[in-house]
């Protein structure tokens, strides 16, 4: 391995995760090599060495990958699982296509689901020099910096949902990113999360504009990637919808690496336990039990509706799709299923999203006249 402050380390895009992990990183004497975020040509290069029947998550953080190291990094690394689904054969696998491409030994494994050993012997492989105080203070970096990009898409969607000019908070929030990616240590960062929640809060909104309020669960790697979900908060935005996840890299980091005695409450993975329980008993990969028991949760709190997103083959989530039929039974809230794969048009996914939110305003108007009847008799 080269010396570790003249090595450059790639992860995959997976929303705004490059942010925390370039701040992890330089804390660790490591520099972040940031690839292109993902699009078409990510796709094309990711789908031209896979399999062909792999998920799209699979294709596209290979086409991360081989981007970034055309682009002169020396390791790429990612998070990997024991996996029941096919998470746990990416790591193997992707490490075999960049061999056959000439990249060998140029992967790093993370095995996030060691909980903070597995983070910790991940960053000893990053750096071998750094010393165990480093270490902590590059876990307690990228902690802190999930937490904070989490706050400022909650204000986002918030914002976006009720702005009277289309994009005014998107790129308040883009410029919060700026001040963000510039915070040199975590007192820095609160500074910084401040100011780009401040600027945020100051675009015009109009309080009057009719908001649905929507959830949305699936696989979390689409739920959270921009171009694979064909930025769906930036779409119901647009339609007056606010968007909610609790599939969040930081309620990932509650469950996978923070000790019990800092977490307040329950976390994301014990609700979902809790509340899938009637339909799904156990773990069956991926975000499955989540996303059963998301609708659950989103039904309990009486929201206009729920989007479950996941991508093509994804065996997780097919079986979640299929028990969903059945929550109807108990769960009265609307639910829209969208499939990813690369082929997946604009144009037919808008209108679908479009037609989704007609519904739900249709219904909770016709909810609020029957109320009100209720209250005049
Ligand atoms: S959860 Fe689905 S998309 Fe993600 S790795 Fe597993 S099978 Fe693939």
């Amino acid at each position: 391995m080269k010396k570790a402050e003249k090595s450059k380390i790639a992860f995959p895009h997976m929303g705004t995760i490059s942010y925390a992990w370039r701040a992890a990183l330089r804390k660790l004497g490591v520099e972040a090599y940031i690839p292109p975020y993902t699009n078409k040509r990510t796709l094309s290069v990711g789908t031209k060495y896979s399999p062909e029947s792999i998920c799209l998550p699979y294709k596209l953080i290979l086409g991360n990958f081989i981007e970034a190291l055309e682009g002169g990094c020396d390791y790429v690394s990612m998070i990997t699982s024991p996996g029941i689904c096919r998470l746990g054969e990416y790591g193997q696998s992707i490490e075999n296509v960049l061999k056959d491409l000439g990249y060998e030994n140029r992967y790093l494994e993370l095995s996030l689901y060691d909980g903070f050993k597995g983070m910790y012997d991940f960053l000893g492989k990053a750096n071998p020099e750094a010393n165990f105080f480093r270490k902590i203070e590059s876990i307690y970096t990228v902690i802190n910096f999930v937490f904070s990009l989490d706050k400022m898409a909650s204000v986002l969607s918030y914002y976006r949902a009720r702005e009277e000019k289309f994009g005014q908070a998107e790129q308040a929030f883009n410029k919060g990113l700026e001040l963000i990616d510039k915070a040199q240590s975590v007192r820095e960062l609160r500074k910084a999360e401040r100011e780009a929640v401040r600027m945020i809060k100051q675009t015009p909104i109009d309080r009057n504009r009719e908001v649905l309020y929507v959830d949305i669960t699936g696989e979390i790697y689409i739920v959270l990637d921009f171009f694979s979900n064909q930025n769906i908060n930036r779409e119901l935005g647009r339609m007056g919808v606010q968007t909610r996840t609790s599939l969040t890299v930081s309620s990932f980091l509650k469950d996978a690496i923070l000790p019990k005695w800092m977490k307040k409450g329950e976390t994301h993975l014990e609700r979902a336990f809790r509340l899938a329980k009637p339909y799904l008993m156990r773990d069956i990969g991926g975000d499955s039990l989540e996303s059963v028991s998301d609708v659950a949760y989103a039904n309990e709190r009486g929201i206009d509706g729920i989007i479950h997103i996941s991508p093509f083959t994804c065996m997780p989530e097919i079986v979640s799709q299929n028990i969903f039929p059945k929550m109807r039974e108990n769960c009265d809230i609307p639910i829209l299923t969208l499939i990813m794969d690369e082929q997946t048009g604009k144009a037919g996914y808008i209108t679908r999203l479009e037609a989704f939110t007609d519904l739900m305003k249709r219904r909770k108007r016709k909810k609020n006249t029957e109320n009100t009847i209720k209250e005049g008799v």
